[in-house]
């Protein structure tokens, strides 16, 4: 039987979350997308609530949470602010190839004096000459007995000037493509890691992006996650568990701009009526709430799908390009409903478009998501 009802744990879960996105994320969530600015408080108080590892098992100081739990969460989380979302959930993104990949000694070493304290990781895969194409990568691990020599530029990466801990894909020989991509942990105090300056980015202001270089850093063998030319299924794995909460992110940003349309609606005048009166603004809202309950529930299927031992690769394509497509236009829409005003950067609507926009970027653009679902698609009818 399919039943969409939360239970009491997963209930008291959004609760926490949307109280803490209301109270303290989204009166801030203006000036920290203007000035921009990372707010390391507010970072510090979801660690505090259990709201940052959400995918670490307890044992190793975690939340421990399914997929779908952590939907619940971000989407509540991303109501508020979509970019402070992005940082608060970037370590599930860099803890994860330590889930999949480590031995158990290593998540024992790695995870639990991570998570004991208020820590950032990030996950190190795209590079400057190309992030879709992964399997390109140019980053190189030379191995020198017990060690190996990483050299490298990685871009684009969430959080990295705040990280004490790097999730990194490199390559053992780059003539073998997938097969040569490794995947290291390396702590930022290793000698020869260093990041590049803030980006100054579109959307997204309250988190942090830069590059990640490494000069010559050696990585204990210790410290490799998996075998050599294990990296790439091990990236691949991690993106099919974490795209799917990029679908509830981008839901959380489209339910603040119906949220928004809806009430402005009411409240402004035209023609002697509230435009809401109108139908062309009747028929705008029921088209933007169409798309983020269907966002939703793409989402929520394919957390399930994931949570039930599924790989869900498909379903979470499916959720994250829908949902991140959706969501641009939903913020479009709620732009359009505001007239002049949504345009202005008085009122919070034209943030939601240069938020919604990365959600089309990251993780894997919708270009690729629809190559996979077209793949995913085709294996069934061959
Ligand atoms: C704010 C931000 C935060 C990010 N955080 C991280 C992070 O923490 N860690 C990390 O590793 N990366 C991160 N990324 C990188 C992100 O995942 C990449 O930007 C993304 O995968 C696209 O790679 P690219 O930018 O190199 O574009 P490219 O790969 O150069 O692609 C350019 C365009 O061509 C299209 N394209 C490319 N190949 C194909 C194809 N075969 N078929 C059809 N279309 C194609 C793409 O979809 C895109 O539209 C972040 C990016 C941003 C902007």
């Amino acid at each position: 039987m399919v039943d969409f009802s939360l239970s009491a744990d997963q209930e008291s879960l959004r609760d926490l979350a949307r109280k803490f996105a209301r109270s303290d994320m989204a009166p801030h969530a203006a000036e920290c997308d203007r000035t921009p600015r990372f707010p390391e408080e507010i970072y510090r108080k979801a660690y505090e609530l259990g709201l940052m590892n959400l995918n670490v098992p307890v044992e190793f100081g975690g939340s421990g949470l399914k997929v779908f739990e952590q939907c619940l969460i971000v989407e509540e989380l991303a109501h508020a602010c979509g970019g402070m979302t992005t940082s608060v959930i970037a370590n599930c993104l860099a803890l994860e190839p330590i889930l999949l990949g480590g031995s158990p000694e290593q998540q024992e070493r790695f995870l639990k004096p991570f998570c004991a304290e208020y820590n950032f990781a990030s996950f190190g895969l795209t590079e400057p000459s190309g992030g879709s194409d992964a399997g390109g990568l140019q980053t190189r691990a030379r191995r020198e007995g017990d060690h190996y020599v990483l050299d490298g530029e990685k871009c684009f990466i969430t959080n990295a000037p705040h990280a004490s801990l790097f999730t990194v894909f490199a390559t053992v020989d780059p003539s073998r493509r997938t097969k040569g991509i490794t995947a290291f942990v390396v702590p930022r105090t290793a000698r020869g890691v260093s990041t590049g300056k803030d980006e100054e980015k579109m959307g997204h202001r309250a988190s942090s992006t830069s590059t990640v270089r490494f000069d010559g850093v050696e990585v204990p063998v210790n410290d490799r996650l998996g075998e050599e030319g294990e990296g790439f299924s091990i990236a691949m794995r991690t993106l099919d568990q974490t795209r799917t909460p990029i679908g509830a992110l981008a839901t959380g940003i489209a339910q603040a701009a119906l949220d928004l349309a809806a009430a402005y609606s009411l409240k402004r005048q035209s023609f002697g009526k509230p435009i809401s009166e109108h139908q062309a603004i009747q028929i705008k809202l029921a088209n933007m709430a169409q798309a983020v309950h269907a966002a939703r529930l793409l989402t929520w299927q394919a957390a399930w799908t994931i949570d039930q031992g599924g790989k869900g690769t498909l379903e979470s394509s499916i959720a994250k390009c829908f949902a991140s497509d959706s969501a641009l236009h939903v913020a479009d829409e709620a732009i359009q409903t505001f007239g002049g005003y949504g345009y202005m950067k008085e009122y919070p609507v034209e943030k939601l478009l240069r938020d919604a926009k990365l959600t089309q970027i990251y993780e894997g653009a919708n270009e690729i998501q629809r190559t996979v679902i077209a793949r995913e698609l085709l294996r069934r009818y061959a």
